[in-house]
């Protein structure tokens, strides 16, 4: 039985956790939850899971919840704010920690249960661009295991079972390219409503801008250098509009696995959890005469500015993935406010690198300022019309 903990459950990846653990009952065993403050979606996961412990960020709805606790007879232990959701992090007797809070809360509880010696699977996107090396220093040191979450990512771990990564020559990494990657119109034109239409995934509105730009793809071809060790530059962005493919190893030899499956999130959730078994889940299995062919297009850097953006913050390193990052987010935000034009972007991401300074420190403290930095700095850049 394996004892996990998930934190960020009523967010759609958490929802998405839950929604495989429900199918392996026999398998794992839910013992803690961690939220924001939405205690609804709460109190029917603690009804169904009955975990030990669950955290509440927000004070006065954790209150709320340990009074229904106490009236409904659950057994349930709640905690709240940055304190509390550190101590379910770290919780005894708990093989597995799904880190899947936005924003940089979740780095610190990442952080938290790898110094507590547990495996992580991180949905957390920014906390690997953000601290990336950091994180995997620091697992390394505690001996535990990381997991990814992302499809991608999950992908490459997969062609990668067994492989000495000596032998790995590149990764390549598939993108299904978004909703301009054909577009030929003036890209400072797109509208917030055009750009929030994406072709064949559902998400949070952050992510499906980050996907129009192809910025989810450089925050993504980062955590793939950092989660594998790979130099950004054996890190190939493909574009392949039908999502079977979802990234490809290429070996010495010039063999190239690749991992193919419809696109489910299920999937990579599902072998964080069982690996190295595998077990029949709900995805839909392939069926290789309906999808009849699979295409692979070259990214164009001058259309996507982002992109070349993200591998040159890799090759630069220390606090400069954190900046781009942040300064992202503050973008990614004021355009879908109408506050700048979609081209705005990359602009603003590019001057508040440029006026970076970066620090050599390895701290966690050192990107939380960067962090807040970039934020602040960026959000100038707006206000001034950039
Ligand atoms: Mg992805």
């Amino acid at each position: 039985m394996k004892k996990i903990i998930i934190l960020g459950s009523s967010g759609s990846v958490g929802m998405q956790i839950l929604d495989v653990v429900s199918r392996m009952k026999d398998y794992v065993c839910v013992k803690g939850l961690a939220v924001g403050s939405n205690i609804n979606v709460l109190k029917s996961q603690i009804k169904k899971f009955n975990p030990t412990a669950v955290s509440v960020n927000d004070p006065v709805a954790a209150r709320i919840l340990k009074e229904w606790c106490v009236s409904n007879d659950m057994q349930t232990n709640v905690y709240s704010g940055a304190a509390g959701l550190e101590k379910l992090a770290t919780t005894r007797d708990v093989d597995m920690v799904f880190a899947s809070i936005v924003g940089s809360v979740g780095v610190k509880s990442i952080i938290a249960a790898i110094k507590a010696r547990k495996n992580v699977a991180i949905a957390n996107k920014e906390s690997l661009v953000m601290a990336g090396n950091y994180i995997m220093n620091l697992t390394a040191k505690k001996g535990v295991s990381v997991f990814p979450i992302d499809s991608e990512h999950s992908a490459i771990f997969q062609c990668c079972v067994g492989a000495k990564k000596s032998h790995i020559k590149k990764i390549i990494l598939t993108a299904s390219g978004g909703p301009f990657y054909r577009y030929n119109k003036d890209f400072s034109k797109i509208s917030v409503e055009q750009a929030l239409n994406h072709p064949t995934w559902k998400m949070g509105k952050k992510i499906t801008i980050d996907s129009a730009t192809l910025m989810n793809k450089g925050l993504e071809a980062i955590e793939a250098s950092v989660l594998f060790g790979i130099p950004i530059d054996n890190i190939e962005i493909i574009i392949h509009p039908q999502s079977i493919v979802h990234s490809m190893v290429e070996y010495a030899d010039g063999s190239v696995i690749a991992q193919l499956s419809n696109p489910d999130m299920c999937l990579p959730i599902q072998y964080a959890l069982t690996y190295p078994e595998r077990v029949p889940s709900n995805v839909k299995p392939l069926n290789f005469f309906e999808i009849g062919k699979l295409e692979f297009y070259k990214p164009d850097f001058d259309k996507f500015r982002c992109l070349g953006l993200a591998y040159y913050a890799a090759k630069k390193g220390y606090t400069v993935p954190a900046v781009m990052n942040a300064a992202n987010e503050v973008s990614v935000a004021a355009f879908l406010n109408k506050e700048i034009k979609f081209t705005d972007i990359g602009k603003i991401v590019e001057k508040t690198i440029k006026f970076h300074k970066i620090s050599k420190r390895m701290s966690l403290d050192t990107f939380l300022k960067a962090d807040l930095w970039a934020k602040q700095y960026a959000k100038k850049l707006i206000e001034k019309g950039i």
